[in-house]
């Protein structure tokens, strides 16, 4: 049987844009990708990307407070012009944008810019209703903001709709206490939008290491964002231009927008993938195995669609195993187990990879090794922030079982951590390395004492499963 194509994309995110240009021109195979929207995806053009530039943004206060408390009298970062930012920040996305399509085109990759479906095993169909074949069809649509399902919710925004904004509001409500809900609430309150934070919890970032949960919630508080933990919206109203918030506890108050930050969800509604037997999970997703093939063999599905772990390297590299493996004969998996990631508050970054302490214990015997301690660079200008490294370490082999850093650039300092751990390396291997002084880092390779042990009770399970 012919086909239309080698291969075909659905979706031009991170994965799919990676699958498609190796298996293209690496492997030579005959590819076709749909994009609905705008090419590179939510990283780039509605998530990673323009976030991590607005962080740049919000900061511009902090850094002249801290210029002052170096002798820079008067320093002040002046007016925040949320027009011209706006206007850049498109020019950029648009330049991004192009830069992926150009890379497609280079490829040979067929780029049609219309929403696909599947109609079989082997065929989809664009909204003009052209259908197209291929050998192999990969699903890579990402995925789309879940709101929590409350009336009103609809006169909400998601943070896709923060990028866009006409003004940003004087007064806001984010709700949700994970990756974008603290990030957000850092941006909007460095860039002068009185920021109020409900989470539903008890700290923030549920899922890493408690302590560090902890500095993190405490950070929003000091940085002027007004965190209501135990609280959630309950139903939100119109009253003119501005949004009314009813709490679960009945209080209610007025904003200027309400900004939902409560999960992502798989973007498999209306694929036609039930249709063709592939069962999606409770969420939507479409379970793959781990070479990324779905329940019908000529399927397959990269990155978020997936909800493996939801974060845009690791759909790079499940794209990009998954040309080796079906184009390359090169068949090469992806190690879910040890994923860096990192939240982008400021001033100080969360970022981790490995065990959390609350996981460590449970596994076995643990040594904590941890230091807390004033950067010398914000302390000098008149800070009390604290920076937090914690290393976990198995005690019976002494290798690095997780790392957690709450400080200044921890993303920078995470990502050559990973390089050692992923080695398997033991405290021993951190200990050997020459500190470079003085930096943040080096305290990372200089914690001699363990500041506790942790996971005794489990030493029975531990030994019986080593
Ligand atoms: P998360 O899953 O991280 O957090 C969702 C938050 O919403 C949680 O605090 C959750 O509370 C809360 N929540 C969920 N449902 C409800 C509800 N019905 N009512 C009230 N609160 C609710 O999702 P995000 O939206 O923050 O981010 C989505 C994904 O995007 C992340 O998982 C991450 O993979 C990725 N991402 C990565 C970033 C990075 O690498 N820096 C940055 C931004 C996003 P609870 O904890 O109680 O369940």
């Amino acid at each position: 049987m012919t086909f239309d194509y080698d291969l075909f994309v659905i979706g031009g995110g991170s994965g799919g844009v990676r699958a498609a240009r190796i298996a293209a021109s690496e492997y030579g195979a005959r590819v076709g990708l749909a994009e609905e929207s705008r090419m590179g995806g939510t990283c780039v053009i509605r998530g990673c990307v323009p976030k991590k530039l607005m962080i740049f943004a919000s900061q511009a206060e902090a850094h002249a407070a801290e210029a002052r408390g170096y002798g820079w009298q008067g320093a002040s970062a002046g007016v925040f012009d949320w027009q011209a930012f706006r206007q850049k920040l498109d020019v950029e996305l648009t330049r991004l944008e192009g830069a992926y399509t150009g890379g497609l085109s280079a490829a040979n990759v067929e780029i049609h810019k219309r929403r696909a479906r599947l109609v079989d095993a082997h065929t989809v169909e664009l909204a003009d209703g052209q259908r197209l074949s291929a050998k192999h069809i990969l699903i890579a649509v990402g995925g789309r903001p879940a709101l929590p399902g409350i009336p009103g919710q609809e006169l909400g925004l998601i943070s896709d709709d923060l990028f866009t904004l006409d003004a940003l509001p004087d007064r806001v409500l984010v709700v949700g206490g994970g990756f974008i809900a603290c990030e957000f609430a850092t941006i909007l309150q460095g860039l002068g939008s009185r920021t109020v934070l409900a989470y539903r919890g008890e700290a923030v970032l549920r899922g890493f290491d408690m302590e560090m949960r902890r500095h993190v919630t405490e950070q929003l508080r000091v940085i002027g964002v007004d965190l209501r933990l135990g609280a959630n919206p309950a139903r939100i109203e119109a009253e003119g231009a501005a949004r009314r918030v009813t709490f679960e506890d009945g209080s209610s108050e007025l904003f200027d927008a309400v900004m939902f930050a409560t999960g992502r969800a798989p973007y498999t509604q209306g694929l036609g993938l039930e249709e063709l037997g592939v069962t999606l999970g409770d969420k939507g997703q479409i379970p793959v195995d781990e070479w990324s093939q779905s329940a019908v063999p000529s399927i397959f599905a990269v990155g978020d669609v997936t909800d493996r772990v939801n974060l845009t390297p690791v759909a790079i590299r499940e794209g990009h195993c998954f040309a080796d493996t079906v184009f390359g004969a090169k068949p090469r998996k992806v190690d879910h187990a040890l994923v860096a990631s990192a939240v982008y508050t400021r001033p100080h970054e969360l970022a981790t990879i490995g065990l959390t302490e609350e996981q460590a214990a449970k596994r076995g015997p643990a040594l904590v090794y941890a230091a807390s301690f004033r950067p010398m660079r914000s302390l000098f200008a008149g800070s009390d922030a604290r920076a937090v490294m914690k290393l976990i370490v198995d005690a019976r082999t002494d290798k690095v079982l997780g790392c957690h850093i709450f400080g200044p650039e921890a993303g920078e300092m995470i990502q050559m951590v990973a390089v050692p751990m992923g080695m398997g390396a033991t405290k021993a291997d951190f200990d050997a390395a020459m500190a470079v002084h003085p930096t943040l880092a080096e305290e990372l390779v200089t914690m001699r004492k363990p500041t506790r042990r942790i996971g005794d009770d489990n030493l029975d399970r531990n030994t019986a499963s080593a």
